[in-house]
């Protein structure tokens, strides 16, 4: 930010008494500006034995696939918004079941919250999505998946279905898209 959002004052950068670190803060009228890491919400929609993805339309990663998830908007629960985002991406109806995983990636300021998610009924491309699409496990296109945390959330399930037990995840991202991810984090089917 240049200017302030309350006065329009120039911002500057520096750290306000009593906290440990840089913000932008108005020397006008005092305002300061916090920025705080962003939540993204999002399911992992099943019927049967398929899974529904989404190739996106919009950058980043125009192409890719992912599961359908995007940022909470204000006033929403973590559920509704992986609702909403599946009915924006896919026109699907989506309900949407327990917490699967939650992903933080500190390099970016983001946290995936991705449910476990029943598909009713059909779907099509919505609004940022070019096709949607139902993926047996072994047609997943992994060498084109959007996301890292998309990528490891989709491995999670399919590694939880094969034994039989969904869980509650909790991974750490901190690798960037095209990038060689860590040997410690699970790896299956992977291209
Ligand atoms: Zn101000």
């Amino acid at each position: 930010m240049n200017f302030c959002g309350k006065c329009a004052a120039p911002l500057s950068r520096r750290t306000p008494p009593g906290d440990d670190r840089p913000r932008d803060v108005c020397d006008t009228c005092g305002a300061i500006f916090y920025e705080n890491p962003k939540i993204v919400a999002g399911c992992i929609p099943v019927r049967a034995r398929e899974i529904l993805l989404c190739r996106r339309s919009i950058e980043p990663r125009s192409g890719f696939w992912t599961i359908p998830a995007g940022f909470m908007e204000n006033e929403e629960t973590t559920q509704e918004a992986a609702a909403r985002e599946a009915l924006e991406e896919a026109r699907a109806n989506v309900h949407i079941g327990s917490l699967f995983c939650y992903l933080n990636i500190p390099h970016i300021s983001q946290v995936y919250v991705i449910f476990l998610g029943r598909l009713d009924g059909g779907f099509a491309a919505g609004d940022e999505t070019l096709e949607a699409a139902m993926f047996t496990e072994d047609r997943i296109p992994w060498a084109e998946i959007a996301f890292p945390a998309v990528e490891v959330a989709l491995e999670l399930y399919i590694r939880d279905r094969r034994r039989g037990a969904f869980g509650t995840h909790t991974v750490d991202i901190n690798w960037r898209a095209g990038e060689k991810r860590p040997p410690d984090v699970l790896s299956i089917g992977g291209a």
